[in-house]
């Protein structure tokens, strides 16, 4: 049976990755070690790691203004560790509440005890549903926060708010390298590597150099300028995600880049939207202006059907359609890595299920 992971993340990756991996995990370029085994301060770790960095900010068009860290801890960590960097001038900072990652991000910058974090607009009274319209800025804040992508409510900017003269600063991981972000509108952009990359343990920041303070003495692990000044190699830097990470690189960029990869993630996400949309039995969540290209919470409405969706889905080989705990119902996250024909392959078992369900519910095959 073919098995189709939907999973949110960690992922699936790119089969031909993980088979590179397995052809070379013993041997790392010839040298009789495994790539887990070899020094961050060898030649081999070197090249590695720049040519990955070459082939991000490529992939990503990241302008010469603007720096890539490869760092750990997650999206999370960069919750606490954005402020520290970058809310040092006014010592506040605006985000825009859009779900469950922007909370924990707001939660997180709250116990600084120096800086002043305001919520400026919030998604809370449509259930998350929706992104909120009136975006404002009424100060001058350090930096503006935005989750681009929410992972879990299936909503997505589509467009970045209008703030002329503040710094935005977007968290990206579940759309990092899926959609044609434009680097330069940003002061900072962070992700995790476990929804579009490759495994967990790496995390990517790209920061504008100048909004640094490079006066500031933080503790090291959390210092941009440090950990820039030593090329995030400021102490054992997680060898193995990033080569992995580096291989995903490579295969994006034979698969045409990113914005092969945007308009890929179009057409899956289409099909499944269209079929959302025709449907009498299920329905997105999210709304229609709003929609994420990667992650599409969707739901029957009833409990105990929606259980039984995701059982008899599983059975059929259709995985991790579970939606998140906070929101229940169904998700489907297809990234980079997700195939058209497990989109297809979703639509289809959704007709079907459709039609056993209640015979007079059926829309016409595909
Ligand atoms: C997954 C996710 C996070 C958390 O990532 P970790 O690597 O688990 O810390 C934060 N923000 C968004 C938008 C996410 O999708």
């Amino acid at each position: 049976m073919v098995v189709y992971n939907f999973s949110a993340g960690p992922a699936m990756m790119p089969s031909e990755v993980v088979e590179q991996i397995k052809a070379e995990l013993t041997s790392y370029k010839a040298s009789q070690m495994s790539v887990m085994e070899i020094s961050h301060r060898s030649d081999l770790y070197a090249q590695m790691f720049q040519e990955a960095k070459a082939d991000l900010r490529e992939l990503l068009a990241v302008p010469k203004t603007h720096r890539i860290l490869f760092l750990q801890g997650g999206a999370s960590m960069q919750f606490t560790t954005v402020p520290l960097n970058l809310a040092y001038k006014t010592k506040r900072i605006a985000f825009v509440d859009t779900g469950h990652w922007s909370q924990t991000a707001i939660a997180d910058a709250k116990l600084l005890p120096d800086k002043e974090v305001d919520v400026i607009a919030s998604g809370h009274e449509n259930g998350y549903t929706a992104l909120p319209t009136k975006i404002k800025a009424q100060k001058d804040y350090d930096y503006v926060h935005l989750t681009i992508n929410n992972t879990i409510e299936g909503t997505m900017f589509q467009k970045l708010p209008e703030l002329a003269g503040q710094t935005l600063v977007g968290d990206i991981s579940s759309n990092i390298l899926g959609y044609q972000h434009n680097v330069d509108k940003y002061g900072l952009l962070y992700a995790s590597a476990q929804k579009n990359i490759g495994p967990a343990g790496l995390t990517l920041v790209i920061v504008k150099e100048d909004l640094l303070d490079q006066e500031q003495d933080l503790p090291s692990m959390l210092d941009y300028v440090k950990l820039i000044k030593e090329d995030s190699n400021l102490n054992t830097p997680p060898v193995f995600p990033i080569y992995a990470a580096g291989l995903v690189f490579k295969w994006l960029k034979k698969q045409g880049g990113v914005a092969q990869m945007q308009r890929q993630n179009e057409e899956k996400s289409n099909l499944l939207y269209e079929q959302l949309d025709n449907s009498k039995l299920f329905k997105a969540t999210a709304a229609k202006a709003d929609r994420s290209l990667t992650n599409i919470p969707f739901t029957t409405g009833d409990k105990a059907l929606d259980e039984r969706f995701v059982t008899e889905a599983t059975q059929a080989g259709l995985c991790n359609l579970k939606g998140h705990a906070l929101v229940g119902g169904m998700r489907a996250s297809m990234y980079n890595a997700f195939p058209y024909a497990g989109a297809k392959a979703l639509v289809e078992f959704m007709q079907k299920f459709e039609q056993q369900v209640h015979p007079s519910f059926a829309v016409s095959a595909l």
